[in-house]
């Protein structure tokens, strides 16, 4: 157990709570269908304080541009202009598998290890999430049951917010060149698309869009979707025979033979997985969507085998039926190129430890805006942010772990301000 007492009493706590509760109340809940850039109009409203809130800091240079991208680009401190510049990035939407509307977040001081009931129905209890006894005595941010709280990632923009402030009040201290920058649409996964790659030059970003404390991300899955198209031959069913090829019976059969024991919900750590995640149509043709997983490269080329093989095995068996597919690019496992710059990572390390914290690597099973960014040249490894439980109504925050993240994010500016 962590002397959560020492952590909670460090001069940014307060601060760092206030910013993640004001954060969760603003709704900005993305939504994967749309695919203008933001794809939901209530990001804005975060932005848009975030803007009054950086330019509050003194930081004279700050925007936020057509795609909703906050970016603040703070000078360094005279002597350190040539040192190389740092971005500290987060991300503005929330999930929208939960209501992310009218949300309010609700502080536990000292947690006691016993369960807490947020609402009638709904109750955060620790034989059901068992790590909450790890956080006895911290302080915790919880929802009302009725939301998600969004600390993902509003617990990132809390912290960066704070070191930044933090770094900003302190005549002591030194730094390089600096970008702050919140991004929409990370959940959608679209949101980079729109990032102003040409405007904002960076030697190094991290994100800060992680859960417990010490956890660092610098590798993520390798990441493809499967578009198949099946085409049938419609005929009336009573003088079907020989005749017709019914494309959902097409699709479906390619669904059930893809592997059970590589689905998401039966692989963890670094196994890959097939998620086909949605499937429509009808006798004449049908769609299913399939994301393909995996850590390496040449797991990724199997899993592409695999679809052209299952394809060409459900075209044999309906006759008359025609299998086609795309497979697209979504992102790549960061890690090859965080390799290629070691001292990003090694920065970090020490950073984390001078704070205080244990850090450790984990996998990340899924992508992040940073796998994006390290895709266009710019290495962004992820740092934990204490969040929990998120994309659900019983996420919940640690303020202990959003702390050590705001003096690993101090310590980290320090490190690079005298490389
Ligand atoms: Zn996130």
């Amino acid at each position: 157990m962590k002397d959560y007492a020492a952590i909670l009493a460090r001069p940014h706590t307060a601060e760092t709570i206030e910013r993640l509760v004001r954060y969760a109340k603003i709704e900005t809940t993305s939504d994967r269908h749309v695919d203008v850039i933001p794809s939901t109009p209530s990001q804005w409203n975060l932005a848009r304080l975030l803007e009054v809130e950086l330019k509050a800091l003194g930081i004279s240079d700050v925007s936020v541009d057509e795609h909703c991208f906050v970016i603040a680009r703070v000078p360094a401190t005279p002597g350190y202009e040539k040192k190389p510049t740092i971005g500290l990035m987060a991300h503005l939407d929330t999930s929208s598998e939960v209501s992310g509307a009218d949300v309010k977040p609700r502080v536990v001081p000292k947690y006691d290890g016993k369960a807490i009931k947020l609402s009638a129905d709904w109750t955060l209890d620790p034989t059901e999430f068992l790590e909450l006894a790890d956080y006895v005595g911290d302080t915790l941010i919880v929802t009302d049951g009725t939301t998600l709280l969004g600390a993902d990632d509003k617990s990132g923009i809390a912290i960066a917010m704070t070191a930044l402030a933090a770094l900003l009040k302190d005549p002591q201290a030194v730094h390089g060149p600096l970008y702050a920058i919140f991004s929409p649409d990370e959940e959608t996964g679209k949101g980079m698309d729109g990032f102003p790659a040409g405007k904002v030059k960076m030697d190094a970003c991290y994100t800060f869009d992680g859960g417990r404390g010490g956890e660092i991300e610098s590798e993520c899955f390798t990441a493809y979707e499967a578009k198949m198209t099946f085409t049938g031959k419609s005929a009336h069913p009573g003088y079907a025979r020989g005749v017709m090829a019914n494309a959902v019976s097409m699709a479906a059969g390619f669904v059930s033979m893809l592997p059970r024991s590589e689905s998401p919900e039966s692989t963890d750590g670094w196994y890959g997985y097939y998620y086909a995640h949605e499937i429509r149509g009808g006798v004449e043709s049908a769609n299913v969507d399939v994301l393909l997983r995996d850590f390496t490269d040449d797991g990724m080329a199997r899993r592409h085998e695999t679809v052209r093989t299952l394809a060409a095995a459900v075209e044999a068996q309906f006759p008359g039926g025609k299998v086609s597919f795309d497979i697209r690019k979504q992102y790549l496992n960061m890690k090859k190129k965080l390799d290629a710059s070691p001292e990003v990572l090694a920065r970090l390390y020490e950073a984390a430890r001078k704070a205080g914290a244990e850090p450790y690597s984990k996998p990340i099973r899924g992508g992040t805006d940073g796998a994006r960014l390290t895709e266009m040249g710019i290495p962004t490894p992820n740092i934990f942010a204490g969040m929990h439980n998120f994309h659900g109504r019983h996420e919940w925050a640690s303020a202990a772990e959003m702390v050590l993240a705001v003096d690993t994010t101090l310590e980290l500016v320090k490190l690079w301000a005298n490389a």
